[in-house]
Formats: C-alpha cells, structure tokens, sequence
C-alpha cells in the first residue's frame, strides 16, 4: 500500500511527537521521582536526627535498656510521630523494639546485622537503603544512625527509621496518570494540527497533481490557484507557465496543420507522401479523385497495392532508392493522363515523409494539343486542296488548255471556285481567332428572339426555296428580352440553318422554335433567371450518336467528301459555340426522330421586373 504525502507527512510529525512525548513523560517521571525520593531521604534524616536526640537519654550512661514492652511503647509513640516505623537495633543485630511489630512477635524477629542501612551505620555511624521490607513486604526507605556517636560500633544502639515509600509511590502513580491524559490530550490535539498541517502543505501539490492529471488528458485551460511564495508556490507557478506554453505552441501548431491541410485540400494537384519502405502516409481530396481511392483504405498501405500501374510503381522504387527527383507521364485505366513529379522528403524512419509524389492532370492539356495538331493538319489540308487543283489548273492552261477557249473558260471558273474556296476558309479561320481571343466585342443591347428569326429567316429562304425545303418558324409570344448582339445572333442562326438546308435531301422539313425556359444555372440573388431556347429541327441525314460532341470542334466533319462537296470549310459550327457561349448560352445537337438533327441553342434573359 503506498501512502499519500499527506499521510506521509502527518504520520510522521505524530511519530515525532509520540517518541517526545514518552521521552518527556519518562524523564519528568524519572526526575519527580528522583525529587521525591531526594526530599524523603531530607525528611527522614532530620526525623531520624530528631528522634536520636530525643533518645539521647536512653544510652546516656550504662543504664540498662527499660523492658521490651517499655520500648516499644516509646518507639511506637514515636513512630507516631515521626509517621515513620521505628527500630531499635543493637550492635549484634538484635532487634530490641520495632514499632511495625506485635510486642509477642518481636522474639521471632530477623537478626537486623546484614541489613545495609545498619552495616553502614555500624561502620560509618548512618546509613540509608532503599528496598522492600522483609517485615511488612513494603518498599521502604530506611535511615540508621548509631545512638550514641561516642560509643564503640560493637556496643552500640542504633536508631532505624523506615519510611514506606506507598504514598511517593502512589504519588508517581497519580502523576503518571495525569502525565498520561495530559500527553494524550494533547496527542490527540497534535493529530488534529499535524492532519490540519499535512493538508495545508500537501493541498498545493494535490492541486498540482490534479491539474498535471488534466493537462495530460487534454484539458489546456487547467489553472492552478496558490497563494504560496515558497517552492510549492514556485512549482505552481512554473506549471501554470508551462501549460501556457504549452497552449500556444499547440495553438500554433493546429493552425498551421489547418492551414497545411486546408492548401492540400484545396489543391487540384494529388499529393501522396511515401515513407521510405514505400507505404502511403498521407494523400489528399484531389488523389483521391483521380484514384477513386479514399485516404483512409489508402493510409498505412503499400503504394503498389493500392494501384497496380507499372510505371508508377517503377517511379516509385526509383525515387526511395535512387533518393533522386523522378519524373513520369502516366495513363491511367480510365483514360486520364498525369504528369508525375516525385521529390525526395528526407525522412528515413518509418512513418517519416521519405517521398512526395504530385500528381497533375494534363488530360486535358494532352487533349489540346492533339486539338492543336489535328488543328495544324487540317488547316494545312484545307488550304492545299483548293491550292493544289488552282495550281494543276493553271498549269493545265499553260500546257494549252489555254488555247481551247471552252477548256480556258472552264478552267478559269473552277479556279475562281476553289479561289473563293479558299478565300471563305481563311475569312472563317480569321473570324475564329478573333472571337477565341477576345478581339470581338459582343453587343449587349435588348433584342426580341423572334425578329433575329425573322430576318434570318427572311435570308435564308431563297437557299431553302431552292432544295424545295419546308421551312417553319414557331416563336411564343411570351419570350423574354435577352441581351446580345443581333448581327451574331443572326449569324448563329443563319448558319445553323444553312447546315440543315446543305444536310438536308430536297423536299426536307426544317423548323425554327424559340420558347421561353426557367435558365436555373443563371440563378441570381433576385431570383431564378429564365431563357430562351432555340432550336432548329431538319429531316435530313442526321448526325451519329458519337459524332455528335465533336461537330462543334473545328474542321470536324462527320463526312469530310460530302461537307466539301457543299462548300462547308468545317468551321461553322466552332463559330456559332463560341458565339452562344460568348453570350453566356450553351448550344448541343440530339437526333431527330425518325431523322434528322436538332440544335438547341439556350440563351439567358435579362433579369425580369417582377412588380
Ligand atoms: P461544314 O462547313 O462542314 O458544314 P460545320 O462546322 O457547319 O461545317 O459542321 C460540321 C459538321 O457537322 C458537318 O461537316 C456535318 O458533317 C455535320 N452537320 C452539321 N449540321 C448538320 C445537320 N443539320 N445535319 C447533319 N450533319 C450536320
């Protein structure tokens, strides 16, 4: 069993106080009992000198002693007096009267000779002896004095008080009693004050202990109240400091695991930190995305487990043993790309950051760039086909074509064809580049859907007319204004047209709707925001299924002979994209049933007064 301080310090000032407290009795009793006994010895040797000279007549002369009985009247009467037994011994021994004996039981006392008191009076004329008697079994002090100074030893009388020592004795009993309650009196007020002691020193320190106990259970707010200026008060104080210090550098420390985690929380980039045996430590919201691995199945296990891809397991082995910076490109099974960047961290205990690995996705930068070189290739294709039939027409003339006026006219129109051609390719290209960098400005002034169908379709009907097109145009009178450029609108919409009359066999049906929609992306404080859609509906070939995402892309062609047997140069559709998107719209191409296609086009209103 372990003791607590405060037991520890109140046993031991009551152990200190007991071992004072008996050695104090003891010694008081020891030294009463000394006093006593001195003060008895005083009183009995001026009691023995007084009844000596008392006796004086007695051995004055060569009287004989009176009879027995005589004498021990007289030293029964002076017993009396004294408060003391008194004997008469004679040189040999013999006891001649003793007042604590029967008169008849004096024959049969014990010869005295070899008592101490009386061998040293014979030798020295007094003597003293403290012992229980052998006569009435008493403890008793005895004083012997020779009567008569001037007699010889062996002649001699000698006087014998003995004063029994129960009353001192039962004295030292009553001031042993009283010692005893008064010392356990205050035994028991010391236990109160050592307790009431103990707890005063020991309550800081249990304090302390408490609030040490909190500290480590997380509680930082601990406090520890004292008044004390001593070393407790010191090591109070130090603790509450300490806490303190405590508290700011796990302040510190928190905030800047927040802000750590908010940077790779909002990161696009992965981030997966390796220790050096290759198992995940960390990875963030982003690496969990591309991987579709959530942190806690990814902590704590192998990086090659988590994904079985080669190359990323070999950039991995590479990097924790070549403790170099790698670099790799990778593609995953779902067809993303990343670019990933592996540094060396520096740890090489476990469970410490050995490598960081950073994961872009550059799927669609890769898919930019292959729209770039598609894009180069097919400008280059474009423009050499018109220029290559230019350039074998002309030559055909100059090797005499020229001199066949039929042939030379013939000729000469189907360069100024394929000149025109080439003409519309680059004024289509140069628009597109101007709108793809900003350089167009789009007007935002209220126009009515319905006359941007109106005129367009006021333009495009003679084109219509001539493939024998049905050509319908369905407009609700409840459309909201929308803000935009009417010239591009019509653009859009001419174009838009123009595909559906050229993809259209003669004879076809082609529909122009407009009708007022809720436009929910464009929610704004005041209110949902409502639209226009616009759609053109044709009869015509219709666009396969997976064509479709990509006719907005330039110079895509679902079929390239056809498209230019049209006159279509491909750029059209990327036109009108951007021209919708530039008027905060969106645009998308379904089937038709039972054929044909249809464009919708969705553009937002200006937000409406609802008074
Ligand atoms: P083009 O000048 O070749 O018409 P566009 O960009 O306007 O180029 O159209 C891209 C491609 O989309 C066309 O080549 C054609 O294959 C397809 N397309 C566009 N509109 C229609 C339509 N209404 N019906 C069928 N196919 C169409």
């Amino acid at each position: 069993m372990t003791l607590s301080i405060r037991w520890k310090v109140a046993l031991a000032i009551l152990f200190a106080l007991v071992c004072g407290f008996v050695v104090a009795g003891l010694l008081t009793a020891r030294s009463l009992a000394e006093q006593e006994l001195a003060q008895s010895e005083r009183a009995l040797e001026v009691s023995t000198n007084l009844i000596a000279f008392d006796l004086r007549p007695l051995v004055r002369g060569s009287l004989p002693l009176p009879p027995m009985p005589q004498l021990q009247a007289m030293v029964r009467e002076l017993s009396h007096r004294a408060h003391a037994r008194v004997t008469l011994v004679d040189a040999s021994g013999r006891v001649r009267a003793d007042s604590a004996v029967r008169d008849e039981d004096l024959a049969d006392i014990e010869n005295h000779r070899t008592r101490p008191e009386i061998e040293q009076a014979i030798t020295t004329g007094a003597g003293t002896d403290l012992r229980a008697s052998h006569t009435t079994g008493e403890r008793t002090l005895y004083r012997a004095v020779r009567l008569d100074q001037l007699a010889s030893p062996s002649t001699a009388l000698y006087l014998r008080l003995g004063l029994p020592m129960t009353t001192l004795e039962q004295e030292l009993a009553t001031l042993k009693r009283n010692l005893t309650l008064a010392f356990g009196s205050a035994f028991l007020i010391a236990v109160a004050l050592s307790i009431w002691l103990a707890r005063s020193l020991t309550k800081p320190l249990s304090d302390m202990a408490t609030a040490a106990r909190q500290l480590a259970g997380g509680n930082l707010a601990v406090h520890v109240e004292t008044s004390a200026r001593d070393e407790v008060g010191l090591l109070a104080h130090t603790l509450n400091h300490m806490t303190e210090e405590l508290r700011s550098k796990i302040e510190q420390l928190s905030e800047d695991r927040a802000q750590l985690l908010a940077m790779l929380t909002s990161m696009v980039e992965g981030v997966m930190v390796l220790d050096s045996k290759g198992r995940i430590l960390q990875v963030n919201p982003a690496w969990e995305r591309m991987f579709g691995v959530t942190r806690a199945e990814a902590r704590g296990r192998h990086s090659s487990d988590v994904f079985a891809h080669p190359k990323l397991n070999a950039t991995v082995s590479a990097v924790l043993t070549a403790r170099a910076g790698q670099e790799a490109e990778i593609v995953l099974t779902n067809g993303r790309c990343l670019n990933v960047e592996a540094s060396v961290a520096g740890g090489e205990q476990d469970n410490e950051a050995c490598a960081v690995l950073v994961f872009h996705d550059i799927t669609e930068l890769r898919r930019l760039e292959h729209i770039r070189k598609d894009f180069v290739a097919n400008v280059s294709h474009e423009l050499r086909t018109p220029l290559t039939s230019i350039k074998g027409y002309v030559e055909a003339l100059l090797d005499g074509g020229k001199d066949d006026p039929e042939t030379s006219v013939r000729f000469l129109d189907i360069i100024l064809k394929q000149s025109d051609r080439l003409n519309l390719i680059l004024e289509d290209l140069l628009q597109l580049s101007k709108i793809e960098s900003g350089q167009v400005q789009f007007k935002q002034e209220p126009l009515h859907v319905g006359s941007v169908v109106d005129r367009t379709i006021a333009m495009i009907k003679p084109l219509a007319d001539k493939k024998q097109h049905r050509l319908r145009a369905q407009v609700d009178a409840d459309l909201p204004i929308i803000n935009g450029d009417q010239e591009r609108l019509v653009q859009v919409l001419a174009n838009l047209l123009d595909n559906a009359i050229k993809y259209t066999p003669e004879g076809g049906e082609i529909t122009v709707a407009a009708r007022r929609i809720p436009v929910l992306a464009h929610r704004t404080a005041d209110g949902p925001h409502t639209g226009v859609e616009l759609t053109v509906t044709d009869t015509g070939i219709g666009i396969p299924e997976k064509d479709r995402p990509r006719v907005f892309e330039r110079f895509y062609r679902v079929d390239k002979a056809r498209s230019r047997e049209l006159g279509g140069t491909g750029l059209g559709l990327a036109i009108v994209k951007h021209i919708v998107e530039g008027h905060g719209g969106q645009i998308r191409v379904e089937g038709n049933v039972p054929n044909g296609s249809r464009f919708v086009v969705c553009l937002p209103a200006e937000p409406e007064d609802r008074d």
